[in-house]
């Protein structure tokens, strides 16, 4: 390696396999009003108590840090984040953190629509808010909660507010919602939302049996009946996604495939758990303890240290198709999605 090689991979967050990593989502709070039937339906795993729950002041000093690695993007997510007091000024100093360029949300949308200016007034453009079905009582149903109104009417009301773009997360599973692709679908038509169908993924406890993931092609078939799905190239905003159009649609399709077809080769991403875990890919429980080493008093380099450790413990791709992988033991409520 030469010496500007060297400079180079202790000042930036390059892993083994030369991602250079850029983007970190960070799990505010482990706790979430709702109990979805994919995601930590039982609610079993013993929540995080208030010491050991990371502070914002010291989320933001991880922050600082890696945005000096070159971390340029942030989402906030959870367990549910709206339900943390505080977050709105903690979104605020974290908008004005120097080297992030985007600052971005996932919510459930519970508590949106009467702090959506909160938000907004923090420097926040871009929402993405999970919804799985559009009918008031199957809401209820893979939720545990009326919250369909609610939810809807914030997302119209942020429309209305100039966010942009609002994406639309919902995970199609067999015989609960995949009724509904077309009607998400059809929503692009009109809004120029992001419908984004993700992939169910085996993450801790949940109550989806193996024969109820819908994959990416069967859902691209049922969403082809009532028009071609045209391919997006380039843009922005580019994710995960494989983003498709309806010809002329203000709005767009984005399949998310974590499992039929990985996006390992490009993964740019870390995670910070809400307890302080710097994880390195979503379905792996690989992870580095910085909650302990902040505590313990160590200084900037030394933390900037551990993230570079962590960076090199990413995995080339996860293995959750492979026979012998082993389940992913965390809920994603804890995880942060
Ligand atoms: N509470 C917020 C929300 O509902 O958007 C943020 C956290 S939630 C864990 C983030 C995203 O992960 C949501 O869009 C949710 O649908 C998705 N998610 C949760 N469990 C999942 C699973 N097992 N497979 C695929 N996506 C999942």
């Amino acid at each position: 390696m030469s010496k500007e090689e060297e400079r180079l991979t202790k000042s930036r967050l390059i892993d083994r396999y030369n991602r250079c990593l850029s983007y970190i989502r960070i799990s505010i709070t482990d706790q979430c009003n709702l109990k979805c039937i994919y995601c930590d339906p039982f609610a079993r795993t013993p929540k995080l108590t208030h010491d050991d729950i990371l502070r914002y002041e010291e989320m933001l000093r991880l922050v600082r840090i890696g945005a000096g690695l070159g971390l340029s993007k942030v989402r906030i997510t959870g367990g549910e984040p709206l339900v943390r007091k505080g977050v709105y000024e903690f979104l605020h100093q974290l908008a004005a953190i120097d080297g992030l360029k985007d600052v971005s949300l996932t919510t459930n949308g519970v508590f949106l629509k009467d702090n959506l200016e909160k938000i907004q007034s923090a420097g926040i453009k871009r929402i993405n808010i999970s919804l799985d079905s559009l009918k008031r009582d199957k809401v209820m149903q893979i939720s545990g909660r009326d919250v369909f109104e609610n939810v809807w009417g914030a997302i119209l009301k942020a429309h209305e507010m100039g966010f942009h773009p609002i994406k639309l997360n919902m995970v199609p599973i067999k015989g609960i919602n995949d009724d509904e692709l077309v009607d998400f679908a059809k929503l692009s038509l009109n809004y120029p939302f992001h419908i984004r169908f993700i992939e169910y993924m085996p993450i801790g406890n949940t109550r989806i049996g193996p024969g109820q993931q819908l994959l990416a092609t069967e859902i691209q078939k049922e969403l082809e009946t009532i028009a071609p799905l045209e391919p997006i190239e380039g843009g922005g905003h580019q994710g995960p996604a494989v983003r498709y159009r309806y010809k002329d649609a203000p709005g767009e399709i984005g399949l998310i495939r974590p499992i039929s077809q990985h996006f390992c080769g490009s993964c740019n991403r870390l995670r910070l758990t809400a307890s302080g875990q710097l994880r390195v890919c979503l379905l792996s429980d690989l992870q580095v303890d910085l909650k302990t080493a902040i505590r313990q008093g160590l200084l900037d380099e030394d933390l900037k240290e551990l993230f570079l450790k962590a960076v090199r413990l990413k995995p080339m791709s996860h293995k959750l198709n492979e026979e012998c992988s082993e389940p992913v033991e965390s809920q994603m409520s804890a995880i942060g999605g």
